[in-house]
């Protein structure tokens, strides 16, 4: 913007100075000379990416324009274009015309939701006095076929706890930027202590919104700081913890390349558990898995995108875990099955246990892990002897009545023990018995599966048994 045409190379010092490492930079399509200009400095700085969109506020363009532009822009920098956005409804402006205002922006805003689900890119909304009209479209973006893959609420502005709320069950996060440092936003303040600190994301909005006390001035990414100190002071929150926690939540939420030690969600958390990613492969290939629908990928739970680059090693899974403070339980789960890297998933779980009872002075660390229950299958030994003592509950995906149904839904991919599959996992939840405390079997409510009688094989083991709604992950 011509904001930074002067010291742009000193507002990156300053920003780097203040230890800020990336850099997200909106790309407007709806301006020719700001997107030529993003994409100069995209190429030019490894750590800035950037963000494709048509803001409400915008001139309006034709959507097929829009789409023209996009592909453009996007096929030839695909690397640093992490997002569709700024995108969203700005309805504060005159009464006059307001009515097709609206209804173009509600259009503009659909057709690139649209385009984020195509390109499975996560979306930055830009909500203005359209709260309303916002949640209603966000949720059948949430709800639709062609994947919800994330976003985030920019700038929120809000200051009542059910609108915050609401996006956050959908799977958005919820940025702050400078406007909460201001004096008389107090409700601003109180809303933001009621969101968990694994949804929040900070943000300057530069060159607008300078935090205090530089309000009206410019604002520049080195201010980002003044935003996380008034956080964690609110939140009564270590300042380093929230620093490391939010930079998390970005890497989660954008898959950003190129940061050393974090891999997009290996770790994420919801509720108070801190969910697992080891790895994206399968003993199976499961009819019903929803991250193989309708022909696509789609590898986000619940706004986390959980498609990894590569395999994390021990350190890598364990700083993850801890960049969360405020957890009870560690589940394996992801979307893979943890116990192909089983002699990681015993490392990391030894090692999260005993750094949880240094940090707590307790040993209160429950440690779970989902599975499809092939591992003895797998590695043609019993392996559950070796999950005891530091798995303290299993989930086990048997999924069906007998191994004819196990085999055509669950399509194991173990063929020349295809055969015995469902055998195995029968024999897995045995030994689970054996050496695991709690032991729960589940499955899936697929047409043809017999929920009673797999209900009754739980019974007949003496497990527990939890029946799973079709396409409910997270
Ligand atoms: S085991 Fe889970 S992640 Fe793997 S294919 Fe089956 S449903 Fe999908």
């Amino acid at each position: 913007m011509a904001e930074f045409e002067t010291d742009f190379s000193d507002v990156l010092l300053r920003m780097s100075n203040r230890g800020i490492t990336h850099a997200i930079s909106i790309g407007s399509l709806a301006q020719n000379e700001r997107i030529e200009k993003t994409v100069e400095i995209i190429n030019s700085y490894d750590f800035i990416f950037t963000a494709l969109g048509v803001h409400p506020k915008s001139l309006y363009k034709d959507l097929p324009d829009i789409f023209k532009l996009f592909e453009h822009y996007y096929s030839a920098n695909k690397k640093k274009v992490i997002a569709v956005g700024e995108i969203g409804l700005d309805y504060f402006m005159p009464k006059k015309n307001l009515g097709e205002v609206k209804t173009k922006q509600k259009e503009l805003f659909k057709f690139q939701i649209g385009l984020a689900s195509a390109y499975r890119l996560p979306i930055i909304v830009h909500v203005r006095d359209a709260y309303e009209d916002a949640i209603g479209i966000l949720k059948d973006y949430v709800k639709s076929p062609d994947g919800f893959f994330g976003g985030v609420i920019h700038c929120f502005s809000s200051d009542d706890p059910a609108i915050a709320e609401e996006f956050i069950k959908m799977g958005f996060f919820i940025s702050f930027s400078g406007n909460i440092t201001y004096k008389k936003n107090e409700g601003l303040r109180a809303a933001v202590k009621n969101i968990p600190n694994e949804k929040i994301l900070i943000e300057t909005d530069s060159p607008y919104l300078a935090p205090a006390p530089f309000r009206g001035k410019r604002n520049e990414p080195s201010r980002v700081s003044l935003v996380l100190d008034t956080i964690a002071e609110l939140k009564g929150v270590e300042r380093g913890k929230l620093d490391a926690l939010t930079v998390q939540n970005t890497v989660n939420l954008f898959s950003l390349n190129g940061i050393s030690g974090f891999y997009p969600s290996v770790a994420y958390k919801i509720g108070n558990s801190v969910y697992v990613n080891l790895t994206n492969k399968c003993t199976n290939r499961c009819t019903f898995c929803p991250k193989y629908q309708n022909g696509k990928s789609n590898f986000n739970v619940r706004g986390y995108n959980l498609k990894l680059d590569k395999e994390p090693a021990v350190d890598e899974v364990v700083s993850s875990v801890f960049r969360y403070y405020d957890f009870k339980e560690v589940v394996f789960c992801g979307f893979g099955e943890p116990t192909l890297r089983i002699e990681t998933l015993k490392s990391v779980a030894k090692t999260l246990k005993k750094i949880y009872a240094d940090i707590h002075g307790c040993s209160d660390l429950k440690i779970r892990l989902d599975t499809d229950g092939l591992a003895n299958a797998v590695y043609e030994r019993n392996t559950v002897p070796e999950l005891g003592g530091i798995i303290d509950s299993v989930s086990i995906s048997l999924n069906a009545q007998n191994s004819e149904h196990y085999d055509r839904i669950c399509n194991p991919q173990i063929l020349k023990k295809r055969a015995k599959a469902y055998d195995s996992v029968l024999n897995f939840i045995g030994e689970s018995k054996k050496y695991i405390k709690e032991v729960t079997v589940t499955a899936v409510d697929l047409p043809g599966t017999d929920i009673p009688y797999i209900a009754n094989i739980a019974k007949k083991l003496g497990v527990d048994f939890r029946h799973r709604k079709y396409n409910k992950v997270g």
